[in-house]
């Protein structure tokens, strides 16, 4: 049995994995489907983590020095997708694909979230190139330009009123013409000068050429066409937290809010003992690396403390 399974190795999973085994356990695994890194591998700069200051090199190459780290230390990797995880008595099993299930005393899932795209022609093909689904990393590389927000949640709304004290401006395009955001953030939205709102309206095309994106192609419920020339399309349609591994028959492994968040505490302890959360897939979280990477590391010392009360 091994002492601890870490499910994703993104910013949380790895720090989880360096706390860990730098603490002393000895059996410890990180399931990871793809290459180690997480969502920040698909950004082209990181700006925002205390310490690193590059700015030219990728979320890729950022993440490179981690796995170095991380692994240092008798991390071990285990390239597979963990389909489920199941508690027998007082220990865990992880259900993996295609192969035998682990055995496990402690579990730290860390399987992040992805943002919802819009589905929207050239999106994909622009996505990190001028569309962005996180204002708070990408905002700066347009100080002073005209961007666009798409969707009219609390997320697009909060993150335009964030985008309008950098931006020139702010055009905040949504399909109907009330929102789903609170009262409060739309009014907020509607005074500040340099953000317009353009209603009833869809993104039908993102377009660019080799050096990102140029603009975006509109068009309204009266299907009026209209090209916007900006260099910059933020995309804010809803977020979908990566807890399918602790789906069970008929609800979840541990407690999860209304968006399917998992409840920590403090110590990213769930509502089941020896199981913890870190990173996006938490309650709450900034969805920030650096805000991962704290998440797990403090998980990780909430293993250690388990297994040294348990043994
Ligand atoms: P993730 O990074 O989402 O990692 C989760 C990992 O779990 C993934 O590698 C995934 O493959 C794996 N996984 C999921 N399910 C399973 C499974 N069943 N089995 C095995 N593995 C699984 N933040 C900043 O602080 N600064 C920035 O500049 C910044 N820029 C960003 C740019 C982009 C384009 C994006 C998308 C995000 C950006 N972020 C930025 C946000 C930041 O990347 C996330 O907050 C952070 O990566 C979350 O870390 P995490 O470890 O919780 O989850
Ligand atoms: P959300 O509430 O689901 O809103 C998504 C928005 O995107 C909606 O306006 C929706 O339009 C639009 N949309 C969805 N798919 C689209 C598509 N394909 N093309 C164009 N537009 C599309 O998502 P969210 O804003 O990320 O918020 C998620 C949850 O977190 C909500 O419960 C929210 O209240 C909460 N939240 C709270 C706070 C806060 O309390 N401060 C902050 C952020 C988020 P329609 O309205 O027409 O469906």
């Amino acid at each position: 049995m091994i002492d601890c399974a870490i499910i994703g190795g993104g910013p949380a999973g790895l720090t989880a994995g360096l706390y860990a085994t730098r603490g002393g356990l000895k059996n410890v695994v990180l399931f990871e489907k793809g290459m180690p890194g997480g969502q920040i591998t698909q950004s082209s700069e990181i700006e925002n983590y205390p310490g690193f200051f590059d700015h030219s090199k990728t979320g890729m190459d950022f993440m490179d020095t981690w796995q170095k780290q991380c692994f240092h230390f008798g991390l071990q990797h285990r390239l597979e997708e963990v389909k489920g995880v199941r508690k027998e008595g007082e220990h865990f099993v992880i259900e993996i694909a295609g192969k035998e299930a682990v055995e496990a005393k402690t579990v730290i899932v860390c399987t992040g979230s992805t943002p919802k795209r819009a589905g929207v022609k050239g999106e994909d093909q622009f996505f990190g190139k001028g569309v962005s689904t996180c204002a708070t990393c990408d905002g700066f590389f347009y100080k002073n330009k005209e961007v666009a927000v798409l969707g009219g949640g609390d997320t697009a709304l909060e993150e335009a009123y964030y985008l309008s004290n950098i931006c020139s401006k702010v055009y905040v395009v949504h399909r109907r013409d009330t929102f789903r955001a609170a009262p409060p953030t739309i009014d907020r939205v509607k005074r500040t000068e340099n953000i317009e709102l353009i209603l009833n309206s869809t993104v039908e095309e993102v377009i660019g050429d080799v050096t990102g994106v140029t603009g975006i192609k509109l068009k309204s419920t009266s299907g009026e066409e209209r090209i916007l020339d900006v260099p910059g399309i933020f995309v804010f349609v809803g977020n979908d937290v990566n807890n399918g591994v602790l789906k069970e028959q008929d609800g979840f492994l541990c407690d999860v809010n209304d968006r399917g968040q998992v409840v920590v505490d403090l110590k990213m302890r769930t509502s089941v003992e020896g199981l913890f959360a870190a990173g996006d897939i938490r309650m709450d979280a900034p969805k920030q690396v650096v805000c991962a990477a704290g998440d797990g590391a403090v998980a990780a010392l909430g293993v250690i403390s388990h297994i040294q009360e348990h043994s």
